[in-house]
Parts: C-alpha cells; sequence; structure tokens
C-alpha cells in the first residue's frame, strides 16, 4: 500500500487515504490528527520557509479543530497563511499553556473517577514545542495536588482530584464578571461602521456590555498585542464573518482556544452561497439581512450565554 509522510509534521502516518475521484487525501496523523489535503496543496506547497517551531503551532491548530467525522480541510491558501494562523497561539503565556492542560482534563473526564490518557504526542495539542514541556506540566499539576497520575511508557494516565475540579470549575468561569466584549469584523465594506454601531448597542442593552474594536488604520505590533488583550478581557466576542476577513478568522480562534465564547454572525446571501470557510462552517452563525434583523437576533443570543 503506498504510504506517504505527513503534510505538517512529516511523521509517517499511520493512515492515509486518496479519493480517486476528487484527488483529495485523507490523512490520520498520530500527531496531527485528522484532515483532508488537496492533492495540489500536498505536491506543490513547500513548507520549508516555515519555521519548526511555526509547523509544530499548526499541527496543534490541525489537531484541535478537527475530528474524524469533520476533518479540517487544507488548501494551498490555507497553507500559505501558516504563519498567520499561528501567530495568536504564539502569544499565549505559560500559565495560560498549564491551564489548558487542565481543563482538557476536565473536559475529556466525564464523572470524577473517569482516568484521562495524556500522551506525549499530545503536547501539540496545547501549542507547546516539545513532550519535555508536557511532562514538565503534568508533574507540576502533581505537585499542585490537581492531579493523580500512573507514568506509562509513552502515557500517562491522569485523574483529577477535588482540588483539580475545584480549578478547573473556576477556569471554566471566564471573564464572568467583565463587560468588555471585543467585536472582529471586516473594516472594509460600506456597512462596516452600522454593523459595529447595531452590535454595539445590543451588547449594550443586554447587560450594558461595552462593545470594542480594534483601530482598521494601524496594523502594527502594538495593534496586535492590544487586540489579543482585548480578546483575553472579554466576556464574550461577536465575530462577524461577511466579507471572509482573515483577521476575524484568527481572533475567532484565538478567543475559542482560550474557551471565551464566540457568537458567529454573517449576511444572510454570504451565508447561502457557502462563502463561509471550511474551519467555520461547522458552527452555528446568526445569518442577517439588515441591522434591524441583526440586533433583534443577537440580543437573543446575549441572553442566551450569559
Ligand atoms: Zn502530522
Amino acid at each position: 500500500m503506498e504510504t506517504k509522510n505527513c503534510k505538517i509534521c512529516e511523521s509517517s502516518p499511520n493512515n492515509f487515504k486518496k479519493d480517486l475521484r476528487s484527488g483529495i487525501f485523507f490523512f490520520t496523523c498520530p500527531q496531527c490528527g485528522y484532515y483532508q489535503i488537496t492533492e495540489e496543496a500536498f505536491e506543490v506547497i513547500n513548507l520549508e520557509s516555515i519555521t519548526d517551531d511555526d509547523k509544530t503551532l499548526f499541527s496543534g491548530y490541525v489537531r484541535n479543530n478537527s475530528t474524524r467525522e469533520n476533518p479540517l480541510f487544507l488548501n494551498t491558501e490555507m497553507l500559505s497563511k501558516i504563519p498567520e494562523i499561528v501567530l495568536p497561539y504564539k502569544r499565549l503565556t505559560v500559565m495560560e499553556k498549564v491551564n489548558s492542560v487542565l481543563k482538557y482534563l476536565g473536559n475529556t473526564a466525564k464523572t470524577l473517577t473517569d482516568f484521562v490518557d495524556i500522551y506525549l504526542n499530545d503536547y501539540v495539542r496545547f501549542y507547546l514545542f516539545k513532550p519535555n514541556s508536557l511532562i514538565t506540566i503534568i508533574h507540576f499539576l502533581h505537585k499542585q495536588k490537581y492531579i493523580r497520575i500512573q507514568d506509562k511508557t509513552d502515557h500517562y494516565t491522569c485523574l483529577l482530584t477535588i482540588e483539580g475540579w475545584g480549578k478547573y470549575e473556576k477556569l471554566k468561569e471566564i471573564n464572568v464578571y467583565s463587560k468588555k466584549v471585543f467585536v472582529a469584523l471586516e473594516f472594509n465594506t460600506d456597512f462596516a461602521e452600522d454593523l459595529f454601531k447595531t452590535i454595539q448597542s445590543a451588547c449594550y442593552e443586554c447587560n450594558e456590555f461595552n462593545a470594542v474594536k480594534s483601530d482598521p488604520s494601524q496594523h502594527d505590533e502594538k495593534i496586535c498585542d492590544k487586540i489579543i488583550a482585548d480578546i483575553k478581557e472579554s466576556r464574550f466576542i461577536v465575530a462577524d464573518f461577511t466579507g471572509q476577513n482573515q483577521g476575524v478568522y484568527y481572533e475567532a480562534g484565538y478567543a475559542m482556544g482560550l474557551g471565551i465564547p464566540v457568537i458567529r454572525t454573517c449576511k444572510e446571501d454570504e451565508v447561502d452561497d457557502k462563502k463561509l470557510h471550511f474551519d467555520t462552517r461547522q458552527y452555528p452563525h446568526i445569518p442577517w439581512g439588515n441591522m434591524v434583523d441583526l440586533k433583534k437576533q443577537l440580543i437573543a443570543k446575549i441572553k442566551r450565554i450569559v
């Protein structure tokens, strides 16, 4: 049987299939998980210019955004944007990574007595660069008495303690007292200002939430740090996908990674035209026809999540 190494992490996948009709490759990689890739992206795109760190972060991105039932679809456009896609994950702090391991354990265990296996290959899932960092974090969580562990050859079997569940439950209540709401949208449309004002007034009417957006006239390192800081402090974010702006995709993905709720909206003709990107189409969007309609739906949605 023909074999091919994983396009992203270059390890030999334990499962590889090609759909002869569409020319799409299906991979099951022990590190990156399940994904589909077009033949063109697989054969033509050269990832040599991408740093190893960026490849590792992208491997984690694929792992976290893909399932066997709904595998992420990689094409040439996506592979050419790897440095931009992974940018938010470069800014995660050590404690955010530690907390993401704890959140993974809490989300995976269904009951108080469920053991969860964490494989050393799983380090990419937490946007770490080496398996050793995952070992360090597991030992730290153990020392803090958040978990009990059994050390196996290539994985740890972990059990959250009551202290661990306590910390996990606190982590889930992110920014519950925050009034800030970050709004991600495409600025380059004639309705952008109206759209922001509509979202702003819907937020205010719900619970006096204060909607903020980034300044579109600036695109430097400072503004990126400001966006990250605003997202981290938000109770939830509103992401409007009209116009398919890449920045909106990254900001929504970053918020999701932090466990911050994301309300997705999109002009209805773009939803109907199936213009939405493969990695967001699987989530429900509020389709809007006009501002009155959007505001009404948004208020109903906000009231449901807060
Ligand atoms: Zn891989």
